[in-house]
């Protein structure tokens, strides 16, 4: 088990994104799916020169909804992560990152047009669950951050080679929390894309 600080000099990433994303909130789902498809692209290719060992098996993109307990889930069968490979591009990346494009576009007006990658996954939720498992021979991995620079990562039972995330969607944006609000953004944003995307309900 690893605890640390997200490396950003702020001290909430909350208040910077509510108040560079206000509009467009939507973005978050198109960005999650593009990591998605990126990290199934990424395995084909592998599993195509011989890095990548074993069964590719079916490459899809899974969102699920879940409006009882308030999560939309986003699943993908792709490379996966490493703990080692989270703390890079999750921890550092992602909110470094954020921090950089705040500093270069802060008075233009393409703010809301542009999007934060994963990080921006805040927008929309209260706390980001990550599960993981590598195409590598390491173990599963779980992380999460409620939006404080604290995140915990640390080894899990959790198989399925591919990345898992995991939104608690906030009190403001319960709309996204409604199927046909999100079967609605799919169809926008996510209609040409290389891998399958499928869309369901917990329960239902
Ligand atoms: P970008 O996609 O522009 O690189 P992101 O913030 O969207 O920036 O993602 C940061 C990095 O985190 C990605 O480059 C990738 O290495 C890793 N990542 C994010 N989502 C996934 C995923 N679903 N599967 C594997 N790696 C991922
Ligand atoms: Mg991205």
């Amino acid at each position: 088990m690893q605890k640390g600080q997200i490396r950003v000099q702020t001290e909430n990433i909350f208040p910077i994104i509510k108040k560079f994303l206000y509009s467009d909130h939507e973005i978050f789902l198109r960005e999650l799916v593009s990591n998605a498809v990126d990290a199934s692209q990424k395995i084909k290719t592998l599993s195509s020169i011989g890095e990548a060992k074993g069964e590719l098996g079916e490459l899809r993109i899974d969102v699920v909804l879940d409006a009882k307990e308030k999560t939309l889930s986003i699943i993908d069968r792709g490379v996966g992560m490493t703990a080692e490979e989270v703390d890079k591009y999750i921890n550092q990346v992602a909110f470094s990152g954020a921090e950089e494009f705040m500093n270069k576009y802060k008075d233009a007006n393409i703010i809301g047009h542009f999007g934060l990658g994963f990080y921006s996954a805040f927008m929309v939720s209260d706390k980001v669950e990550l599960y993981s498992k590598s195409f590598k021979d390491e173990s599963g991995v779980y992380w999460s951050c409620d939006g404080s620079p604290e995140f915990e990562l640390y080894n899990v039972d959790y198989n399925n080679r591919g990345t898992k995330i995991v939104l608690h969607i906030n009190e403001e944006s319960q709309e996204f929390l409604d199927a046909e609000r999100i079967r609605g953004i799919l169809k926008r944003f996510c209609k040409f894309l290389p891998i399958p995307i499928f869309f369901s309900e917990a329960g239902v």
